[in-house]
């Protein structure tokens, strides 16, 4: 008789772990509410909710948009960041973080990430920067918030910008300050898989008085503050919110600092246990983290040291059990078709922004080997939403890995 759930014994568990996302009649009361005012667009709540986004992420100033996406791009638009320019980026991150550098006509230029922390290898930065360097954008990548401290001294140094991808870490803290104006600015994403969400939307956080007006500006058609209203001063797109998604990120902001908390509390448990499990390794949190947001709960899979299974196999296993884990992104960034279109003589054929860039980029010179190895060999990824469950949904967690791990013979037979 197997024992393993995958090959016909029992699973740990059968009740799902809590879904995404979380409302009740907060959200339904506030979305009733916009409705009844005949006040659906771009006014007082979303006046509100810029304002206690920007202090609960200890910001002075925030900027509503109608994605994160949206966010990145009125980011480099606002600090002046176009045609030929090279920004530099982690390869292990969500399309957006390298596509709005395309969509402003710059030339994202990948740097390999820290295998612990997931985010961009500050060590690696300094021999990627070259006269045409004018920004880099950290990603804090699952909440994990990136060495801070370190990237903004090599920006000063070089005179760049700093643009924190930080649509994961609502709620981190780098020695005690909230993501999203560590840097010059901030962006952040309420899209419906994000820990905050009203289906999509975004938010760009800064410090920066004139940051905040440009890039509400280029969010807002063009726009200037208390300027005649058919007046426009730069190429500015409608990259707005409306009322009724921001009246749900007011509801939904009344839960995150719990949520945060009970997350953290939750993976620093999966932590303690997990680590002493043979082929299993726990990310390390950087003390300068003072609170860490999980947007996803991270792991890495040593093949040999759990005793020969593919990861495949190990997470088909896992999931069989009733814990539901992925392996994450299949490849780094770079690997997508949209940067490996080929490179021919004419700038038709070359990649994206080269037109303007006066250089060929061949992405497959810029390897990243730490990435590669989390993508096709390491990484293990689960959810938010199942760290928002109990002590003994936890420990379920824990006793499904051991489990796979104590019968890892049937796996291999
Ligand atoms: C979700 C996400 C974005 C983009 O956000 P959208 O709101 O989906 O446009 C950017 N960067 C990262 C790392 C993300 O996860």
């Amino acid at each position: 008789m197997a024992t393993l759930a995958c090959r016909g014994g029992q699973p740990v568990r059968t009740e799902p772990f809590p879904g995404w996302p979380v409302w009740d009649d907060k959200e339904r009361e506030a979305l009733l509410g916009v409705l009844e005012s005949g006040k659906w667009w771009y006014g007082e709540k979303i006046r509100e909710f810029e304002e206690k986004f920007a202090a609960f992420q200890d910001a002075k100033y925030g900027v509503l948009t109608s994605t994160g996406t949206a966010a990145l791009e009125a980011s480099l638009l606002a600090l002046g960041i176009g045609a030929g320019d090279e920004v530099i980026v982690p390869p292990y991150t969500f399309l957006a973080t390298a596509s709005a550098v395309l969509t402003v006509n710059a030339v994202p230029i990948f740097v390999d990430i820290d295998a612990n922390s997931t985010n961009i290898d500050p060590e690696l930065i300094e021999p990627a920067i070259t006269d045409k360097t004018k920004a880099i954008i950290p990603v804090h990548f699952g909440g994990y918030v990136a060495d801070m401290d370190r990237i903004n001294e090599i920006a000063r140094k070089h005179n760049l910008h700093v643009i924190e991808d930080a649509c994961h870490s609502w709620g981190s803290r780098w020695n005690g300050k909230g993501t999203g104006a560590l840097g010059d600015c901030g962006v952040f994403s309420f899209q419906m898989s994000k820990n905050i969400t009203s289906a999509e939307g975004g938010i760009l956080l800064t410090d920066d008085e004139a940051i905040a007006e440009t890039s509400r500006s280029y969010t807002n058609c063009g726009r200037g503050k208390g300027s005649p209203w058919y007046t426009h001063f730069v190429v500015g797109g409608n990259l707005r919110l409306t009322e009724f998604q921001a009246s749900i990120l007011l509801a939904q902001l009344t839960r995150l600092e719990q949520q945060t908390l009970t997350r953290q509390e939750n993976a620093e448990f999966l932590n303690a246990e997990l680590e002493k499990i043979d082929g299993i390794i726990t990310q390390k949190n950087d003390p300068r983290m003072t609170r860490r947001a999980y947007h996803l709960y991270m792991l890495r899979y040593d093949r040999d040291a759990f005793g020969g299974p593919t990861r495949e196999q190990f997470l088909e296993a896992l999931t069989a059990e009733g814990v539901p884990a992925s392996s994450g992104y299949a490849h780094p960034l770079y690997k997508n078709p949209v940067f490996q279109r080929p490179i021919a003589d004419g700038p038709e054929s070359c990649p994206l922004s080269c037109p303007f860039y006066g250089r060929k980029v061949d992405y497959n010179a810029m390897p990243c080997p730490v990435c590669e190895r989390l993508c096709t060999e390491e990484a293990i990824w689960i959810e938010h939403p199942v760290l928002l469950g109990t002590r003994n949904d936890m420990e379920d967690i824990v006793a499904a890995f051991r489990k796979v791990r104590d019968n890892v013979a049937e796996l291999l037979a």
